[in-house]
């Protein structure tokens, strides 16, 4: 390991892999991460749509593609469905332990450093990020650098030791919990299911996603607000399903998801933040894949092109552009999300009668105009969009 690189990336998740991939055709770029093991533990569904496969021309690797996604299936509160059918495939559930991997070998192919089993933090010099400080299996090393790039996740330190205020609310944050299961009966293993409902999933859903016909994902977004904790809802909706508790438990995994805001700051200085530290995710599903990945490649291609220019101001370019392009449509998934956590069950199942699964598909999406005018003449629905617009 070198004594200073030109762009050090802390965090080898979607976010970091894709940014130092990119920043690595022009820089030369060390990344490191914390775990002992890439991708693991693994924080996450698994699911992740074809877009994210075509725009960052992912291989259909066996290794890390479990299953085809076909569609979703969303449930109101009172059982009714809304399907999201595809002609063709929309997605597949994958193995992140092995996705993340694959993302940071692509890094090192593409001549960046990946080290993992280090932490890292900031290092200044009269108040300048100079570098990192890291721990490699109990070692420790300062290691200097042109540009950081904070992509430590959402428990993010790298971020507020720039000086980058990251105080969130909780009612900002999706609590998590979720079983892999083995054993279960799924109905329509080639469906995602979510289940919404205010005394199921308060403020947000539980999900089952398939990894086999007899094997899923079974987790629970709830609002981080709520007294009650999100292992406590989904044990209840397991048991609730015989089908279900059945089951074996094959993994637990914890975690959150930040659905409110974004970080408005997303460049001090040198460093730049990327991913879930940035907030960079889906509001209304809490899908935060592809939007890492998205934000990566932006940042990645900014740092690479500043050390080229020897410009760093150039930097700032990755915030701008970010919010005017995929910031601005996650904004507008956002009000959606605003406008979601005020329904009552009784909303949510006159919903499920008016919307189809390609209403549902635009939501999700940012635009809401066809949807929404589907129920303009309920009265109390009327309200809650008057607040929206
Ligand atoms: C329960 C749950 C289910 C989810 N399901 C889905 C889903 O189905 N589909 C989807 O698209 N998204 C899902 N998400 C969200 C998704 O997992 C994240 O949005 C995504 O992982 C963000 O990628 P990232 O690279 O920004 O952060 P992470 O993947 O969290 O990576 C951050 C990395 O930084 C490392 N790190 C942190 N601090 C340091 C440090 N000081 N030094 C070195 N390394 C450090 C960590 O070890 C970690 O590897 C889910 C999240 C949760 C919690």
């Amino acid at each position: 390991m070198k004594d200073e690189y030109d762009v050090i990336v802390i965090g080898a998740g979607p976010a970091g892999s894709t940014a130092a991939k990119f920043a690595a055709e022009k820089a030369d770029v060390l990344v490191v991460d914390k775990h002992r093991e890439i991708g693991s533990p693994k924080r996450c569904g698994e699911g992740l749509g074809l877009k994210a496969f075509e725009k960052f021309e992912i291989p259909l690797d066996k290794r890390f593609v479990n299953k085809e996604m076909c569609g979703a299936v969303v449930y109101a509160p009172n059982g009714s469905k809304v399907e999201i059918e595809y002609d063709g495939i929309y997605g597949y559930i994958i193995e992140r332990k092995i996705f993340d991997k694959f993302l940071a070998t692509e890094a090192s192919r593409q001549g960046a450093k990946v080290l993992a089993d280090t932490e890292a933090s900031l290092l200044k010099e009269n108040g300048r990020i100079i570098g990192v400080r890291i721990t490699h299996q109990r070692k420790e090393k300062e290691i200097k650098a042109k540009i950081i790039v904070a992509a430590d996740g959402v428990d993010s330190q790298i971020a507020r030791q720039a000086g980058i205020d990251t105080t969130i609310n909780l009612a900002d944050i999706g609590s998590c919990f979720e079983y892999e299961m083995s054993g279960i009966e799924i109905e329509n293993p080639e469906m995602i299911h979510m289940f919404m409902g205010n005394k199921l999933a308060p403020k947000g859903y539980v999900w089952i996603f398939p990894k086999d016909d007899d094997r899923a994902n079974i987790g629970i977004g709830i609002s981080g607000t709520e007294k009650r904790t999100a292992k406590y809802y989904l044990d209840r909706f397991i048991k609730s399903r015989p089908g279900l508790e059945k089951g074996s438990i094959i993994e637990v995994n914890v975690g959150c998801v930040p659905v409110g805001d974004f970080l408005r700051e997303l460049v001090r200085d040198n460093l730049m933040v990327v991913g879930d530290a940035a907030r960079q995710v889906n509001p209304i599903h809490g899908g935060g894949i592809c939007e890492a990945m998205l934000a990566g490649k932006l940042a990645g291609i900014k740092a690479g092109k500043a050390i080229n220019s020897g410009n760093l101001e150039m930097l700032k370019e990755y915030e701008t552009e970010w919010f005017s392009t995929e910031g601005k449509k996650l904004e507008k998934i956002l009000k959606v999300r605003h406008f979601a956590e005020k329904l009552g069950d009784e909303d949510m199942n006159y919903l499920a009668k008016v919307w189809n699964g390609d209403d549902l598909v635009r939501i999700s999406g940012g635009e809401y105009s066809i949807a929404f005018k589907k129920i303009i003449k309920h009265p109390r629905l009327l309200g809650l969009l008057k607040n929206f617009v």
